[in-house]
Parts: structure tokens; sequence; C-alpha cells
């Protein structure tokens, strides 16, 4: 099809990344998800509909991620839009965190998104043309208790934002990021689970008083991925019902 728009989603069979697969598969945007687990991407990806491709890729595996993307090139002859969307938590005191750990964290959220950028980037460069988009954290705005890895990843996005964007501007490519406030997933759920205090405390600093959806940020993605957003990049979108500055 002439001007079909190619999009990727990491991690796109759930929460945030199957809202954001969602709004583009609805605006007629073939759409690639990603994940580890296979069952969970065909299940999402039959309710996306036809311009839904699942596609099984751990992030982790960083070696297999340029195959993929010259896969989706070599098919339709580029990519429009990447959002790096998977990503992982782990709530530990600092002290707890092994190497390993930290580590894992870090590749998975933050070198993967790298990896995965850069290889897009090389499939937009000859069309002059793309859109990026991190998913960050409040976790990069202020100091949360016990998620030192998450936190050190998601700031290093935003870093990395603003690098791109300057990086890739003459090329006509922008990039950009969402920083999420608290959002009802699957995520959420595990890190409020048995943690009462931390959910009232989200809560009592959110000046909307309430958690947001996955749409909401999917929204804020489809404006970033528009042609409404093209005097915008290298900018951090917080989509937060006022948390970051609330009280
Ligand atoms: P989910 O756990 O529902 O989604 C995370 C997704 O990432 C899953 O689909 C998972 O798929 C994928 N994923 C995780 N690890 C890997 C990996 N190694 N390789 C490939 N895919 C992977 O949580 P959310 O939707 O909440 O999170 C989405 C993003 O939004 C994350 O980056 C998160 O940090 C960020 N965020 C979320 C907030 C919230 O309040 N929910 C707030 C701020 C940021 P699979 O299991 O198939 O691998």
């Amino acid at each position: 099809m002439i001007n079909q728009l190619i999009a990727i989603v990491t991690g796109g069979g759930s929460g945030i990344g199957f809202a954001v697969a969602r709004k583009f598969t609805e605006n007629g945007v073939l759409t690639y998800i990603t994940g580890r687990d296979r069952e969970k991407l065909e299940n999402a990806a039959k309710e996306l509909g036809e311009l839904c491709r699942p596609a099984r890729l751990d992030m982790n595996e960083l070696d297999k991620i340029p195959g993929f993307i010259q896969e989706v090139a070599a098919r339709h002859g580029h990519v429009d839009i990447l959002v790096n969307n998977a990503g992982i938590n782990l709530k530990k005191h600092l002290t707890e965190v092994t190497d390993e750990e930290f580590q894992r964290i870090i590749t998975t959220n933050l070198t993967a998104a790298f990896v995965i950028s850069r290889e897009a980037v090389r499939s937009m460069l000859p069309r002059k043309k793309g859109c990026i988009i991190h998913i960050s954290s409040m976790a990069a705005h202020y100091g949360i208790p016990n998620v030192v890895a998450y936190s050190a990843s998601k700031t290093g996005l935003e870093g990395m934002t603003r690098s791109m964007a300057v990086d890739l501007s003459p090329e006509g490519i922008r990039v950009n990021c969402i920083a999420p406030g608290y959002i009802v997933t699957a995520m959420t759920s595990k890190a409020f689970n048995g943690d009462p205090q931390r959910q009232s405390k989200v809560l009592s600093r959110t000046p909307m008083g309430k958690m947001g959806n996955p749409e909401d940020i999917a929204n804020a993605a489809w404006f970033l991925a528009s042609d409404q957003a093209a005097f915008i990049t290298g900018e951090v979108l917080k989509v937060d019902g006022g948390n970051s500055i609330g009280f």
C-alpha cells in the first residue's frame, strides 16, 4: 500500500504498549508489537486486527535486534515510528540489588532502547523522516525509594532523548519522550501489591486524585507521532495528572 505508515511498539502485548498499538492500528498504522511472551503477543494481535503484527523479541538479546529491524525494513522498505516502551522494574533497597539485577534493568530499559533506535534510524535516514518515542517515568523526575536501577535507566532515556534529538534533527527525524505518571497496568498492580502506603502516597500527591489509563499515554504517543507535533523534538512530555507538580 502506498504511504502505509509502519510502527514498532516494543512491549506492545500489554499495558501501555498495547494501548499505543491499538491507537496506532485504529488510525491505520501497520504496527509491530514485540515482547518475550509469544502467546500474549498473539492474543493481543488477534484483538488488534489485521494491521497488527506480533513479533517475539527479547530486548535482552541485543544481538537479535538488528536482524529484526532489517527484516521489517526489508518487508516494508522503511520504519516510520518506533516506540520504546518495553520495560521492567525492580523494587528493592539499593544495598540488596546485585550487579546482575542492576545490569538487567539497564539492558532492558536503556541499552536495548538505544540499540533498536540506532537500527531503526538507519532505515529512516534515506527518507529523512521518522519519529522515535521513549517511555520514561516519574522515577526520572524525583526520588522514589527502592527503585535505584529503574530510576537510573529512565533518567538515561531522557538524556538520550535530548542527545538523539540534536543528532537527528538535521535528518528530519524527531525524538521525544513521554514520562507517564501512575497508570493502571500489571506493572503498577505488582508495585502496589501489599504496599497500600505507596499507593495512597501516589494518590495524595496527584492533583487529579486518580491514576491514569494506558489510553492517556496512547493519546500522547499518537500526538507526538503525528504531524501535529512536527516542530516538537527533544521534549519530555509528562502525562501524570499533575503528579510531578503536586505538593
Ligand atoms: P507491563 O508490564 O504491562 O508492560 C511491559 C511490557 O514490556 C510487557 O508487554 C513486556 O512483554 C515487555 N517487556 C518486558 N521485558 C521485556 C524484554 N526483555 N523484552 C521484550 N519485551 C519486554 O507494564 P506497563 O505497561 O506499565 O509498562 C510499559 C512501560 O511504561 C515500561 O517501560 C514502564 O517502565 C513504563 N511506565 C509505566 C508506568 C505505569 O504506571 N504503569 C509509569 C511510568 C512508566 P513480555 O512480558 O511479553 O516480555
